[in-house]
């Protein structure tokens, strides 16, 4: 079979790594790819937000199946035009992967299908917005509706900042997916995330990883894409994991398929937990970047059959196979980031690592060049482990770190401290 990958980054290495463990994978091209990526697989140039662009690319590769990585592809409908095309695909519809695209709609579906999240309003005008919020108090929540690339929310701690955020908002800062802004009670708890394939109808859990976003040590600091991430989440514990199910994934599930647009691909679950009880936060339509890294390195290549039976409506047959093991990714930055930052540093010790099913370094953002490895992004690499505790993938993940000779670089040594 087949199989084009679309996206750039670690998640979409990882998956690559994943997918090309399973012997019905015969052919891998990756779009637009990385250089890491370049080393397994074959790249391709092509504008994968281009519906239109992709479906040709595909017909001419004689591609069986396309993994869609990120979320711009699916939120401008290739999964839609490649279905259309009658090229299997993993990924949601462009209507159903408003479950990412606008917070306003999410929150909707919780609402008619009754799932626990926290309570909301939405506004498309600043006086109106920042009268709830002095109604209200803080804590709270101010949200822009549409994709800003997890800018987009501020988690105030005073009326007068969310009041700033809501100015801002309104002003323009987001472009059009600030034109409408969801305020939201604010949730204490635990965050963890949950991750399911859903073909329509069936839903099949994949795994939990948690996160860490905050670019310092014990999570202080700036937002980032993420600095690191583990699975399982010792906080997702069978019963949470069960009342997730029942009260949260297959609701929404449901309430998709009743509105005409079904889910199907992975969706992402991202739960605060109080007192053992889930509230949903937030969806997303694709896999986390890297929480995908640690999934992946603990599915192997069984991946693939699930990404199929998911894109086939054959969910109800599939089972995963766990191995009873844990996986740690640390991200390593340039320094700077999320700031400024340079790029071109080399990055040394990278040929000599170990490469299996329980060490693996995904490339986020690199450049190769007359044999040398260069940092040419603000997250670079994915340094990921497995082991039989999360302690033992931990330090695995950090004894290859030390084998990388990159004085730019910078990362966390603090991944995992949550759950140890
Ligand atoms: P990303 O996709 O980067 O996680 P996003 O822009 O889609 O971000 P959300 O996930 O909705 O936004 O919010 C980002 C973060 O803000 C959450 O991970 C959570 O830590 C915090 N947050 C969001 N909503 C709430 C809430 N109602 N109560 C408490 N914290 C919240």
């Amino acid at each position: 079979m087949n199989i084009l990958i679309l996206g750039s980054g670690g998640r979409e290495h990882s998956l690559a790594w994943a997918v090309l463990q399973n012997p019905k994978c015969d052919r891998l091209i990756v779009a637009p790819g990385n250089a890491g990526i370049a080393m397994i697989a074959d790249c391709a140039d092509l504008d994968v937000t281009d519906p239109e662009a992709v479906v040709v690319f595909a017909g001419e590769e004689s591609i069986d199946f396309v993994i869609i990585g990120p979320e711009a592809p699916l939120a401008a409908g290739v999964a839609d035009a490649l279905a259309a095309s009658g090229i299997a695909a993993f990924g949601p519809s462009a209507a159903a992967a408003r479950l990412e695209a606008s917070k306003a709609f999410t929150k909707e579906v919780c609402d008619a299908c009754g799932a626990p999240t926290a309570a909301w309003a939405r506004f498309t005008d600043a006086a109106a917005a920042r009268a709830h919020v002095s109604a209200q108090g803080a804590p709270i929540v101010v949200k822009a509706d549409g994709l800003a690339a997890g800018k987009g929310v501020v988690v105030a701690e005073t009326i007068a900042q969310a009041h700033a955020a809501i100015d801002e908002m309104f002003g323009g800062a987001f472009g059009a997916a600030g034109a409408e802004v969801v305020i939201e009670e604010f949730m204490a708890g635990e965050e963890a995330s949950f991750f399911v394939l859903s073909d329509g109808e069936t839903v099949l859990p994949i795994g939990t990883a948690q996160d860490h976003k905050r670019i310092g040590e014990g999570d202080t600091g700036p937002n980032t894409g993420g600095m690191g991430a583990y699975s399982p989440a010792p906080v997702m514990t069978a019963a949470v994991t069960e009342a997730a199910l029942d009260r949260i994934v297959r609701p929404t599930v449901a309430e998709m398929a009743r509105r005409g647009t079904p889910y199907r691909g992975v969706l992402y679950v991202g739960l605060m937990i109080e007192n053992g009880a889930p509230r949903l936060v937030e969806y997303n339509v694709r896999f986390g970047d890297p929480e995908c890294q640690v999934l992946m390195m603990r599915l192997g290549g069984q991946a693939l059959d699930l990404m199929l039976a998911c894109a086939e409506g054959r969910l109800a047959d599939m089972q995963v196979t766990w191995a009873e093991d844990h996986a740690l990714t640390v991200v390593m930055a340039a320094a700077g980031y999320p700031g400024d930052y340079g790029k071109g540093s080399v990055v040394g010790g990278l040929d000599a690592l170990p490469e299996d099913s329980h060490h693996m370094v995904f490339h986020a953002g690199t450049a190769r060049a007359e044999g040398l490895w260069r940092a040419n992004g603000g997250r670079v690499l994915n340094v990921t482990a497995r082991g039989a505790t999360l302690q033992e993938a931990r330090d695995r993940a950090y004894g290859m770190i030390k084998g990388i000779d990159w004085p730019e670089g910078v990362h966390r040594r603090d991944i995992g401290w949550r759950a140890l």
